[in-house]
């Protein structure tokens, strides 16, 4: 076994006893920095998992962010399901009070899959666009990822909402 490879088993050994601490995570993103082999995803995983504070739940979402830029999910419903997590504490005032990060995290996590039942709800009220009818002049213009020009659309926006006469 070669250098990296006996460093990846050491670390694979100690992600599963969940004592990957910080220098332990950063040798591990540093070995895939592009997630091709997943170890960038699962340690993110792995961070998100061993949240104990604000301060943790912090850092572990920046990663989930670095990770998202990556653009190479591997197993998707575990991802989407740290993302919908993340998503519920930047939305808590109490906790990390990231409204836009909460939106743009919903937004991916959708992308990833149906949505689970218990975070429908979240997602609908952080992701007003998904609520669009199907067809309707807003849905079109979200579509080509734009947003609808029409007035009655444009005020509901402003207010966050849907338009209703429309949608
Ligand atoms: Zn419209
Ligand atoms: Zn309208």
């Amino acid at each position: 076994m070669n250098a990296s490879g006996l460093k990846l088993t050491c670390l694979q050994t100690l992600q599963a006893s969940g004592q990957l601490r910080e220098e332990g995570r950063q040798m591990y993103l540093d070995l895939d920095p592009g997630n091709v082999k997943g170890l960038f995803e699962s340690v993110v995983l792995n961070q998100l998992a061993s949240v104990t504070d604000d301060e943790s739940a912090r850092a572990a979402v920046e990663k989930l962010f670095a990770l998202q830029a990556l653009k190479r999910v591997h197993d998707a419903g575990e991802v989407q399901g740290a993302a919908l997590m993340a998503a519920t504490w930047c939305n808590s005032e109490r906790m990390l009070n990231e409204p836009e990060k909460a939106k743009s995290l919903a937004k991916w996590a959708k992308t990833l899959g149906e949505i689970p039942k218990d975070f429908q709800e979240l997602v609908e009220e952080l992701s007003p666009e998904l609520q669009f009818r199907d067809g309707s002049c807003c849905d079109r213009a979200a579509k080509k990822g734009g947003v609808c020009g029409h007035p009655c659309c444009k005020k509901a926006a402003q207010e966050d909402e849907v338009c209703s006469k429309c949608n």
